[in-house]
Order: structure tokens, then sequence, then C-alpha cells
């Protein structure tokens, strides 16, 4: 084979991207990941490690874990604060950059190829392979891989018709080194409904900076940011109150000095594009984000893990088509996608019944618990609460 002709090229070295590319190459496939960027870069991201996505590396991460989180303080619009905790680990934090940049390392490290600062521009399908252009070079693949993000060009390219539903996610980094808000050093996230439609606002701790952001629909997107710069102006004055939390100092002038930023987050529709002749897509490019809580890592990652199956088989057997791999995110994916929508019509408007509800009842919280960690799926919890024909 020539120079630019490989086995598998993966467009993008996200965690979907740079997953594949180590997965495929410990089986020795000829593997390319071209990546617009270079890295280290900053991506729009709370960082938001569930603790079901912990068994999805396929190396330890220890070292790049900021915090485990434990315990979550409920509020609405900063009014009505109240905390839970749970017995084991609820999730990891990470940085994104700093994550992105360490998945990226491991798949070099088993021999996949990474062009950074390279994008992938345009596509062609041949006869026996897929023609790939980039500003400066052209390459040949015999399967080639979208995982190139919510703005995914192989997605774009390939899905004619269907639509897809949006979210809109905005985040802010904030230094927490002179905050001293106790409350995140002891390892808990913060949730905050009410303050927007059909989403919510979070913040997520990091070892020297808190994640502070918010998202719902993406039609809602001028109320969404207006009510993150209204949080970002007075969370410190409420969480610095002695009698939600015991021992910290008082700010003094809460400021707003730092970037908001704003990425989409897309939630599949099952007609929408997933795959075809020796194409496909993984994570975010194929809309893999739930859609209640917005999270997309765990999926990104599971469907990396799915399509290695499918992409090893088919060059075993030279057969393209990849149905094996429709089948599968439908079942393994999709299924908990469309729950997840679900459960976003249950609770949203219903809010304050169910805020309350987790308020004064362990036993849903520990439900919701369950869910984040990956030891319950939403199918099991509409199930429970028989409001599946509402
Ligand atoms: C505000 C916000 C907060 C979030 N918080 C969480 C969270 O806490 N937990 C969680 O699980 N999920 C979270 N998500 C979702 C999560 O960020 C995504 O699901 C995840 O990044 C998907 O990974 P990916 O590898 O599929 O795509 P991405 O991470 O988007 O990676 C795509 C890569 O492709 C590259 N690329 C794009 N186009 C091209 C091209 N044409 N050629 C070459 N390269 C290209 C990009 O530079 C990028 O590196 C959040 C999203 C937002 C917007």
């Amino acid at each position: 084979m020539g120079k630019n002709y490989y086995d598998v090229i993966i467009s993008g070295a996200g965690p979907s991207g740079s997953l594949l590319g180590y997965l495929l190459s410990i089986k020795n496939i000829n593997t390319l990941i071209l990546e617009k960027e270079q890295f280290p870069r900053y991506k729009v991201c709370a960082g938001g490690i569930q603790w079901k996505a912990m068994k999805l590396f396929p190396y330890g991460i220890e070292e790049i874990i900021q915090r485990k989180i434990y315990g979550i303080y409920f509020s609405r619009k900063l009014k009505d604060i109240f905390h839970k905790r749970y017995s084991e680990p609820l999730m990891y934090t990470v940085d994104r950059a700093e994550l992105d940049d360490f998945m990226a390392r491991k798949a070099i490290s088993s021999g996949c190829a990474i062009n950074f600062n390279e994008r992938i521009k345009d596509f062609e399908l041949k006869e026996n392979a897929v023609k790939i252009f980039t500003g400066n070079n052209t390459y040949f693949a015999k399967i080639l891989v979208g995982a190139d993000g919510a703005n995914s060009i192989i997605f774009k390219k390939s899905n004619t018709r269907e639509k897809v539903k949006k979210i809109i996610g905005y985040e802010a980094e904030v230094p927490s080194k002179n905050l001293n808000l106790n409350c995140f050093n002891g390892n808990n996230l913060m949730l905050d409904f009410g303050g927007i439609r059909k989403g919510y606002t979070w913040i997520f701790p990091k070892k020297s900076y808190l994640s502070i952001g918010d998202g719902g629909p993406v039609q809602n997107a001028v109320k969404i940011k207006e009510y993150l710069l209204w949080f970002l102006k007075n969370y410190e004055s409420v969480l610095s109150r002695d009698d939600i939390f015991k021992k910290q100092s008082l700010p003094r002038e809460p400021k707003i000095r730092y970037d908001i930023r704003a990425h989409l987050i897309p939630v599949r529709n099952g007609n929408a594009f997933l795959c075809f002749d020796r194409i496909l897509t993984v994570g975010d490019a194929a809309g893999l984000c739930d859609g209640f809580t917005g999270e997309g890592l765990y999926n990104a990652m599971l469907s990396s893990h799915i399509a290695s199956d499918s992409i090893s088989d088919a060059l075993k057997y030279s057969n393209f088509k990849f149905r094996d791999y429709f089948k599968k995110i439908n079942n393994e994916i999709y299924k908990n996608i469309k729950n997840s929508i679900i459960i976003s019509k249950i609770f949203f408007p219903s809010l304050l019944f169910y805020y309350k509800l987790i308020k004064n009842n362990d036993n849903l919280f520990n439900s919701c618990a369950k869910i984040l960690r990956g030891e319950k799926t939403y199918s099991q919890v509409v199930n429970k609460l028989k409001l599946i024909r509402i």
C-alpha cells in the first residue's frame, strides 16, 4: 500500500476517535486519525465522566482524574438548596483538554498515526475505497469513520434529510483558588433547576477551577445564556452563606472574568444517518448524546467499542455494509437515548414535584444515583415509575 492508503481513516481525535484508533491499532489494523486542531486544545465540556464509563477505558486514567464526586447540591434558581450523598462515587471529573490529549497519546502509543492540524474537507465513495480530501493531501481508506463531533462533516454529507434534535450547552471555567467554596472541595457537584426551560445548570469542580455551565433546547439559546450570566453573578454569594455551608470566606465583588463558550449537543433520531457502505459515525457525529442530561462521553466510547468489533469483522470478511453496527447501536445505545427523551418529557413539566420528591425521598435519589452510575437504565426507571403510558 502507498503512503496515503490506510485500512481505516478516522475524522477527529476526540474521545471517540482516539479510543477507536487505539482499539483498532492494537488489533494491527492500519489506522490514521486526521484531526483539525493541534493538541492539547480547549474543548467546551463539563468534563464529567460517569462511573459506568470508567470500564470503557482500556487503560487506567487515574493520573488525570481531577475529582471523585460523591454528593450533589440541588437548587432551584439558587434557592431551596439541599444536599444528597451517595455511598459510592457518582462521577469523576477531568479537564477535557487533558483527557483528549491523554487519549490521543494512548492511540499513538498503540501504533495509530495521528495527523494534527489536518481537517477533512470532503470525501468520495469509490468502488473499493473512500477517497478523502484535506487541504493539502488526498488519502484513501477501506473505511472512513466520522468521529468529528457535533458538526461532523461526515454526518452532514451523508445525512441528507433527517433533522437531529440539538441541545446547546454553555460553559465557563472559573478559577476556584480564592473562592474557598468548601462545598466543592468536599467532592460534590451542584445542579440547579428551574432557571431555564427543559434544561439545567451545573457546577462541576476540578482541582483549580469550577466548570460552570448550562444547557437546554437550542431554540432557547438566548435565554440559556442569559441565565448562565445571572447564575455566574450570583452563585458565589449564595454558596458562601453560612447557613448553607459552614466555613468559608465571603466573596468580595463577584465579577465575571472568564469567557463563556457554547457548543451543540446532538441527540439522535432513529432515522438519521449512522452508517453506510464503508462509512460510519461514532460519538457526537452519530448524535449519541443523552436527551435528558446532555452527557455524551459514555455513549461516544461505547460506540467506539462497538465500531471496533464491526470494523475488524468488515475487514476480515470484506463486507462493508455495517448492518451489525446499525443493529448494535440501536439496541445498546439508541434505545436508552429514546428513554432519556421520555424521562425528560416526564421530569421537566413536573419539575417542582420531582424536585421535592428527590429532596424528601432518599430512595428516589438513590435510584437517580444508580442511573448516573450506570447500575440502572432509563428503561428500568420508566417501567418502575409506570409512567411510560403518559
Ligand atoms: C457545555 C457542554 C458540556 C458537556 N459536559 C459533558 C459532561 O460533563 N459529560 C459528558 O459525558 N459529556 C458532556 N458533554 C458532551 C461531550 O462533550 C461530547 O459528547 C463528547 O465530546 C463527544 O466526543 P466525540 O469524540 O464524539 O466528539 P468531540 O469531542 O467533539 O471530538 C471531535 C473531534 O473532531 C475534530 N474535528 C471536527 N471536525 C473535523 C474535521 N472536519 N476534520 C478533522 N477533525 C475534525 C475536532 O477538532 C475534535 O477534536 C458536554 C457538551 C457540552 C457542549
